[in-house]
């Protein structure tokens, strides 16, 4: 079987990161800069029989300099055609902050029909961890999510229970 995944996200979430980490290679540019990723970055990584289609997706997110509005546009317009056929959506955030450039990507959510992993990233970065169980909760009140994780791309914590999820789901 063959699946398709998309990876969705505001910028800096870490999603090149984890794309990077499940195909065990630099296929993704990482920055602490914003929009690094201007086109849509693909791997393919086999497990068995099964095949899954990653795919790093930039500008689905808030738009807020004028100068850069036609190539927001078009980041936008790509980001929204990769949505439309996946067989899972991993959506990112972060550790600590809900922001209004998430809710912005969770409502481009809302009329996809395949399953959406929330991926909590970073929480090697956490200082007080008893923070992140109420966080997990309030974040699931905002959809009915196939599966929540906290994880760390850059570390590695719990990505191949991610990669079990989305298995799960193709
Ligand atoms: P993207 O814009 O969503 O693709 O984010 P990137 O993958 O480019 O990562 C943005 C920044 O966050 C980079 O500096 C990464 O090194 C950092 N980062 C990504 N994942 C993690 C993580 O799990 N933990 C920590 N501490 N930093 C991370
Ligand atoms: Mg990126």
């Amino acid at each position: 079987s063959c699946g398709f995944v998309a990876i969705v996200g505001r910028p800096n979430v870490g999603k090149s990161t984890l794309m990077n980490r499940i195909l065990g290679q630099k296929i993704s540019i990482t920055s602490r800069r914003p929009q690094t990723t201007r086109h849509q970055v693909m791997g393919i990584k086999t497990v068995g029989e099964a095949q899954f289609i990653y795919v790093d997706t930039p500008g689905i997110h808030l738009q807020t300099r004028d100068r850069n509005k036609a190539i927001n546009r078009f980041m936008n317009q790509a980001a929204s055609q990769a949505l439309r056929d996946v067989d899972c959506v991993v959506f990112m955030v972060d550790r600590t902050r809900w922001t209004d450039e998430d809710q912005v990507v969770l409502d481009k959510l809302t009329h996809v029909e395949a399953p959406v992993i929330l991926a909590v990233n970073k929480v090697d970065w956490l200082e007080d961890k008893t923070t992140l169980l109420p966080w997990l909760e309030s974040l699931s009140a905002r959809r009915d999510f196939a599966a929540i994780l906290p994880l760390s791309a850059k570390d590695g914590i719990n990505v191949p229970e991610l990669e079990g999820e989305v298995a799960k789901r193709l």
